[in-house]
């Protein structure tokens, strides 16, 4: 593996914060994916090995398909720690702000140290101390550079927890962020044990009954803008709630609309509430997505991105609409 000089030492320096401190809080995004269950189990694991007292939680609930995952059943929501004493030290992983930890931010001292590991090129390098590493495909690969340089030996379990954040955040080896190293890697972890098809199958090849029952219901509302260079699907609260969803079960929905051939930019519009929608971008043109998304204050990746949006389902769509176009020109 080769890095710059500069992420070598932000990542001694991450693993010295780390030897610092003790009862430790581990927090990822709100809605949790493979990535962010993934880098807060391989962060525990770490912790951990050196001895350290630590609490792994998020605003969220695990989705159940990361359920498996070694320690999966030790990651609490944020709501069960309310009445605990604030922590004094925290690592926020695969979080571009601190906002995006929801609740779980709360939990926090109001003078806590916090440690920033995350791969988005928007972070804003919040906390005391960011490891931000944006050609990193996963905020898990930087973890297994963090226990390199920690002088802990990976093992399988930990190997599994990191697979499952580079798999899932690369879309099984196939997104542009699938670098030489991302390759190098996947054979590392399949030498310590770690079975990836074994892993593919159970994340990427199985649905749940109420993703297939959305996918059904998604295309259905697929329309398309600008010329059919946008494509975009919604889905309902009362989808959301007639068929008791968890935030996994959306996976990969938007990718139907970004596929189809002549579109560059897909979104889907997930109604939370009658007056708050979620929007993922996908572009696969020139489009910057985290611009885009950045106007309407979210943020990610150039080529995956999202937001939460105030408005009703109408409103949103039109004014994310009019914003993708201004993006295309
Ligand atoms: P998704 O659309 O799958 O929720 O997210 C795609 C990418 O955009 C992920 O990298 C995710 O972290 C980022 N993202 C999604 N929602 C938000 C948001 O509200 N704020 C920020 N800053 N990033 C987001
Ligand atoms: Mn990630």
């Amino acid at each position: 593996f080769f890095f710059p000089q500069e992420t070598l030492r932000e990542l001694r320096e991450a693993a010295e914060f780390l030897r610092r401190h003790d009862d430790i809080l581990v927090v990822s995004h709100v809605n949790p994916d493979g990535d962010a269950i993934g880098s807060t189990l391989a962060a525990g694991w770490l912790l951990g090995r050196m001895g350290k007292s630590y609490v792994m939680a998020n605003q969220d609930a695990v989705p159940s398909k990361f359920g498996f995952l070694p320690n999966a059943d030790r990651i609490v929501r944020s709501a069960e720690l309310a009445g605990r004493a604030p922590f004094r030290a925290a690592v926020f992983v695969d979080c571009a702000d601190r906002a995006r930890a929801g609740d779980a931010a709360g939990l926090l001292s109001p003078d806590a140290a916090i440690l920033n590991i995350d791969h988005h090129a928007t972070n804003d390098r919040f906390g005391t101390q960011a490891l931000v590493m944006p050609d990193a495909s996963a905020t898990c690969e930087m973890l297994w550079h963090l226990i390199g340089v920690s002088g802990e030996e990976a093992d399988a379990s930990v190997g599994e927890c990191i697979y499952t954040g580079i798999l899932t955040d690369t879309g099984g080896f196939r997104y542009s962020n699938t670098s030489r190293n991302v390759m190098i890697l996947a054979a590392e972890l399949l030498g310590l044990g770690v079975q990836g098809h074994v892993l593919a199958e159970r994340l990427l090849e199985t649905m749940t009954y109420a993703q297939i029952e959305l996918l059904k219901r998604g295309l259905q509302t697929l329309e398309f803008a600008c010329g059919r260079r946008v494509a975009y699907v919604s889905v309902t609260l009362k989808d959301l709630q007639e068929l008791r969803t968890d935030s996994s079960d959306l996976d990969g929905l938007v990718n139907y609309a970004r596929n189809v051939a002549g579109v560059e930019v897909g979104l889907l519009f997930r109604q939370d509430a009658e007056d708050k929608v979620k929007v993922s971008f996908r572009s696969r043109g020139q489009v910057d997505v985290s611009r885009v998304a950045g106007a309407f204050g979210g943020g990610g990746h150039v080529r995956a991105s999202g937001a939460t949006v105030a408005g009703t389902l109408e409103e949103v769509r039109k004014a994310v609409l009019r914003e993708v176009e201004l993006a295309l020109e």
